[in-house]
């Protein structure tokens, strides 16, 4: 493997087992109260405030922040542990999940005292939601040609234009917005753009429900017109944004949520199998164990770097590339595999729903967080052959 792409082998300490026995019993709790439906497969894509609140009383949320803003100080090998079994349990962890994983920490590097000390508590406690603006209709891969632009105004700027695919962007406080503040130069085409923290609540905000392929109200259209944002919203440097978009996706792209959104799959087949699988079965069950195995190895070793302070911006890329893959491709490989002569009639049901679920949103897997073809970009010019 080149030295330009490293993936040091990483172990969980030894805190992540008991923390492990903690948020199982938690989900279990959580589970037999009502609060989720670990069965229903698309529970883990759900946004419920009130289990957020919970993981923020059980203290799941800003774990690695700094206690002043009411963060754990644990280490990125805890959270990941957490992040592990919110997901494996399927949990509905959307309304904090983009706040706890990027916005949080946006707001820690670019914001001010002030703004990072009212909000970040919030988010810790499950209360306060973000939504990540980047993507514009004609700009969705390529965000340097992004046109939604903030116009400098007294006391601060005036925003107009659109953003797509906003997940939930009809729930959240805040948008993180990526914005034009000034023409790209002709020496660079990224030059221009500016991060902004945008309360969700501005008079001109308005949010047109996009359904996905699965029926669900999951994402929008968010229009901007004449909407006043303050300096003090300013995030980072202005015109310099594309640098803080780059390392802001490093979080986003290496977690365990990265190929564990339909893992509910492999476990019903498993369950299908029962106790003495044919030879054919055994082989493929231990094929997909064996790749999900490396995929986490790889996932723990970005997780041990963000750890270590650095930002792994190429190896995020290539677990996330492996990971969706690998999880889009799931749903097919287990229908092949599946006996399905010996499938007990009530539990044909219950498989053939979860089949179903994931395999309608597959497809979103390798789009979301960026596409194949420009993970494999970053890639290749993290070797060096771009
Ligand atoms: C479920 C879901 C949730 C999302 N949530 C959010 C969100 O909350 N906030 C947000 O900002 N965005 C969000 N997105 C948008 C997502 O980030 C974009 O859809 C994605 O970046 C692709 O952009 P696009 O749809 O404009 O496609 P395009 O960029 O038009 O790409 C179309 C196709 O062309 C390929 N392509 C594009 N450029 C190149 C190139 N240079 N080389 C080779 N191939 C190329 C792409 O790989 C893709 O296959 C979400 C998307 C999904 C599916």
């Amino acid at each position: 493997m080149s030295a330009a792409i490293q993936l040091d082998p990483a172990t969980l300490p030894d805190a992540a087992r008991a923390l492990r026995a903690e948020v199982r019993a938690f989900l279990a709790e959580e589970a037999r109260a009502g609060r989720f439906d670990p069965s229903d497969p698309s529970s883990g894509g759900r946004f419920s405030p009130e289990f957020s609140r919970r993981c923020g009383e059980a203290g799941y949320i800003g774990m690695t922040w700094p206690r002043r803003f009411g963060g754990g100080e644990r280490s990125f090998l805890e959270r990941y542990v957490v992040t592990e079994e919110l997901v494996a349990a399927n949990a509905p962890v959307w309304a904090h999940w983009v706040a706890d994983r990027q916005s949080g920490p946006v707001l820690m590097r670019y914001a001010s005292e002030a703004i990072c000390a009212d909000i970040l508590p919030r988010i810790v406690r499950g209360e306060c939601y973000f939504c990540i603006g980047m993507s514009e209709p004609d700009s969705g891969s390529d965000l340097f040609a992004a046109r939604a632009r903030a116009e400098r105004v007294p006391g601060g700027y005036r925003v107009n234009g659109r953003k797509v695919w906003t997940s939930y962007a009809h729930r959240a406080h805040y948008m993180i917005a990526l914005l034009r503040t000034s023409p790209p130069t002709k020496e660079d085409r990224r030059h221009g753009l500016t991060s902004f923290l945008v309360d969700m609540s501005s008079d001109g905000i308005e949010v047109n429900p996009i359904i996905n392929l699965a029926g669900r109200h999951d994402f929008n259209e968010v229009v901007l017109e004449d909407v006043f944002v303050p300096d003090s919203h300013l995030l980072g440097e202005p015109d310099l944004a594309w640098k803080q978009a780059t390392s802001e996706l490093a979080y986003e792209r290496a977690g365990p949520e990265r190929f564990l959104e339909t893992i509910y799959m492999l476990q019903a087949l498993v369950e299908q199998a029962g106790p003495e699988p044919d030879d054919r079965l055994a082989e493929g069950i231990g094929r997909l164990v064996a790749q999900l195995s490396a995929l986490r190895q790889m996932s723990v070793s970005v997780a041990s770097m963000l750890e270590a302070g650095k930002v792994p911006v190429t190896e995020a890329a290539l677990v996330k590339d492996l990971g969706t893959n690998w999880e889009q491709a799931l749903p097919a490989r287990v229908r092949d595999l599946v006996p399905a002569p010996s499938v007990a009639p009530g539990n044909l049901r219950d498989f053939e729903t979860l089949l179903g679920y994931s395999t309608l949103i597959a497809p979103k897997l390798t789009i979301q967080g960026g596409t194949r073809e420009i993970l494999r970009g970053i890639i290749a010019r993290g070797l060096g052959l771009r």
